[in-house]
């Protein structure tokens, strides 16, 4: 039923494609990360919640259709429908039937239940196709309820020591997630990208816990021992530099290693990941009942050697997938 081409995931009885990196007629977008979710194509299919973010990063006049999670429509024969991923808020797995035989497209996705995305739900498939962003052994996520915790005491000790916290996460998903883990302990103050996707989510009815947008600009003294979150982009920026008393943290799955580059330069890491640990990956993938899995981006070589190692039939696939969280590019 898929066929992977130069232009993406092709659903071939439906004529459409799933994150396409090449304009196409029908793209059916799992979330609205940049490498998932790309600018040209003549319509988009998305989750309903997914729709602000791909009108705020793509375009207002792009013509988009929102549906909810269960909700199918069918396109040529093809019946489309989407399922809770639990990566960000709006992921939605691509569930695709056509003559009773079911594949499943995921998109990113993870198993906690971060409080925010809708949680992941396993879904029976014949064909499964997973990422693998941390699909190696060493990836091993501690609880949300350990992380959160994790987070609250960092800022503790910096307002005892007179520090400024200073949070560095995605603007997409984790930047969410750290504010809710320090919801109601301090007056979160957020950069301007984050706070354009916040409103975004705020626009379809989603609460998020209360913010100020951080002007670095004009005079950062007023962040002083506050707590503050900023993209990856700002690290070793001017900016960040002048925030007084500033101690900061990145928060990536990359910091589950010591060695990652970034964690040198910076005064804390917590591995907090809107990804599968590997673990996850392995619990989802069992889940689906697959016969065949695909594995598009991520630790794509080893991985699908460990599935096909253990009885699971695998292979990888050449995507365009699997810029967002990238160990060098963007912690
Ligand atoms: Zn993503
Ligand atoms: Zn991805």
């Amino acid at each position: 039923m898929l066929q992977f081409t130069t232009k993406g995931i092709l659903c071939v009885p439906g004529g459409f494609y799933i994150d396409p990196w090449k304009p196409v007629d029908l793209a059916v977008i799992t979330h609205g990360h940049a490498d998932h979710a790309r600018w040209g194509m003549k319509k988009y299919l998305c989750h309903e919640h997914t729709v602000p973010i791909l009108q705020s990063r793509i375009g207002k006049d792009i013509a988009v259709q929102g549906i909810g999670y269960h909700q199918p429509v069918t396109v040529n024969g093809v019946q489309i429908s989407l399922h809770p991923a639990g990566h960000i808020i709006g992921s939605a797995q691509v569930r695709l039937e056509y003559k009773g035989y079911v594949v499943v497209i995921s998109g990113d996705y993870k198993l906690q239940d971060d409080g925010l995305s809708t949680p992941f739900e396993a879904v029976r498939c014949h064909e499964f196709v997973t990422e693998s962003t941390f699909g190696l052994p060493i990836y091993n996520w501690a609880s949300v309820a350990v992380q959160n915790e994790q987070l609250q005491q960092w800022v503790s000790s910096n307002q005892a020591n007179g520090k400024t916290s200073v949070f560095i996460g995605y603007s997409l998903g984790k930047a969410q997630r750290i504010m809710k883990a320090l919801e109601g302990i301090g007056p979160l103050q957020v950069h301007y990208s984050i706070a354009v996707l916040n409103q975004a989510y705020e626009s379809v009815g989603i609460r998020l816990p209360a913010y100020e947008t951080a002007d670095l600009k004009e005079d950062p003294k007023h962040l002083d021992k506050g707590i503050v979150i900023l993209p990856p982009s700002l690290l070793d920026s001017q900016l960040i530099r002048k925030i007084p008393n500033m101690a900061h943290a990145i928060c990536s799955g990359w910091m589950q290693v010591r060695g990652a580059r970034r964690w040198r330069s910076a005064d804390a890491g917590f591995a907090i990941s809107d990804h599968a640990d590997w673990g996850g990956l392995l619990e989802a993938i069992n889940a689906t009942g697959a016969q065949k899995v695909y594995v598009t981006h991520g630790q794509t070589a080893v991985f699908t050697r460990y599935l096909n190692e253990t009885g699971i039939e695998a292979e990888e696939v050449l995507t365009k997938f699997g810029a967002e969280e990238e160990p060098e590019e963007t912690v």
